[in-house]
């Protein structure tokens, strides 16, 4: 498998996965597998949980695995003890596996943290393949800088992102005059205001077409999920803030649409399995062939499209208005979002109040706060935003 003898006169490409114990890190290594030799595993990386990082070590041969808990170390270390790992915990640890030398490196920790090692990678010139749209949210300028600097590019995995990037090759960004994302609905797309407002945490992490980790499943509910990736879509391509846009597709398999100045709209469509668009950021800028199951429109017989209603999903108009407010408002947002997500989760904050905590936030944020232009005022003013959520979430969890 992936830590086989490589092919007769072809080199494999060295591959980090951040987050590798995820959602999208389970399948990169479900792409790896099919890929066989031609990818070495270089760092793998986990939040707490040390046997499924271990079961990543045993099938890849990382070379280092660094758990986040600074408490895991030794049961890491003994899990994998007689094997030809480096082990190492602490949130230096997972910055110290993004710096090890790699050809590609797969953003895929959730949240603000992912932001530091993330910029690691990109720093170290990696092809970074990008899931963490937080980064972008957090502090695009400085990614996009950062990657242009270290001569390297940023691909993106996000499906929508990934379709629209395949549709732009070949164009000139002059001839784009719009780009739309397609945004599934999520779980609650045809709830009035009063059934939102009961919704628990099961039914929210629900999702009707993808199976994600929690956080983006919830910001897929409350449609904050399309407003980051507005923002995302923002950094990654040179585009206005008027020229993006997102319609609902419950169907999920147009991902996205460019519409150029003649007015020809042109559709990326797939199977809505995230393995698609990662083997394609593995491979770019070459393509291979897959074992995946193809797209039978006959089948699926009618694809649907509507308006995203802001007045019921009220974060996404939140996460457009940070946009043009500029880099400072977009990292309060993702910080506060974060909070409220996880307030949602373990402490009772009604669904309603998630958008409700970061509307409060922007609009209790001090003025005169700046775009970040290092990764230490990206985390400070996350930090910020964090406090500020703190307090809002406490009065209006008190409040219930
Ligand atoms: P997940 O919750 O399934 O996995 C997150 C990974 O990050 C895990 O490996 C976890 O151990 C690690 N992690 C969590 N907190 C950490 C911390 N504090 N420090 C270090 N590591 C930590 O999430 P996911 O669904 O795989 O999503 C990952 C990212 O990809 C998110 O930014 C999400 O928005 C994006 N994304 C996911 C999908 C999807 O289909 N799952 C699609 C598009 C984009
Ligand atoms: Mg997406």
């Amino acid at each position: 498998m992936v830590a086989a003898a490589p092919v007769a006169g072809v080199a494999p490409r060295r591959i980090s996965i951040l987050g590798a114990t995820g959602s999208i890190g389970q399948s990169t290594l479900s792409v790896l597998r099919e890929a066989g030799p031609a990818y070495e595993v270089e760092a793998v990386t986990a939040n707490t949980d040390v046997q499924a990082l271990a079961r990543v070590v045993r099938e890849t041969g990382a070379r280092f695995a660094a758990v986040a808990a600074p408490g895991a170390y030794l049961e890491l270390k003994d899990t994998l003890a007689g094997m030809a790992v480096e082990v190492a915990a602490g949130t230096d640890a997972i910055v110290e596996a993004a710096r090890r030398p790699a050809d590609i490196t797969v953003a895929a920790i959730v949240g603000a943290a992912g932001l530091a090692p993330t910029h690691a990678a990109l720093v170290t010139g990696a092809t970074v393949a990008l899931a963490t749209k937080e980064c972008m949210v957090s502090a695009g300028d400085l990614f996009r800088d950062t990657a242009h600097r270290a001569g390297t590019r940023l691909l993106p995995v996000d499906s929508e992102h990934n379709a629209i990037f395949q549709l732009l090759e070949g164009h000139d960004i002059g001839d784009i005059e719009r780009i739309v994302l397609t945004a599934s609905g999520g779980p609650f797309r045809r709830h009035s205001p009063a059934q939102m407002a009961d919704v628990r945490p099961e039914d929210a992490l629900r999702h009707p077409r993808w199976s994600m980790g929690a956080k983006i499943s919830i910001d897929s509910a409350t449609m904050m999920n399309k407003g980051l990736e507005i923002i995302e879509a923002f950094h990654l391509f040179d585009v206005g803030p008027e020229q993006l846009g997102a319609i609902v597709h419950p169907e999920s398999i147009v991902h996205g649409l460019i519409e150029l100045v003649d007015g020809t709209q042109l559709a990326a469509l797939g199977a809505t399995d995230m393995r698609l668009p990662i083997s394609h950021c593995l491979s770019w800028p070459d393509r291979v062939a897959t074992p995946l199951r193809r797209l039978d429109l006959a089948e699926i017989g009618q694809l649907t499209f509507e308006p995203l209603d802001i007045a019921r999903f009220p974060a996404f108009g939140l996460a457009t208005q940070a946009l043009d407010a500029g880099g400072w408002a977009t990292n309060i947002l993702n910080a506060a979002n974060e909070m409220a997500v996880a307030a949602f989760l373990d402490e009772g904050l009604a669904f309603p109040d998630i958008a409700g905590v970061v509307g409060d936030v922007l609009d209790s944020a001090e003025s005169g706060l700046r775009t970040p232009t290092t990764i230490g005022e990206a985390l400070d003013l996350d930090r910020y935003g964090r406090e500020l959520a703190r307090r809002t979430i406490e009065i209006r969890t008190n409040r219930q």
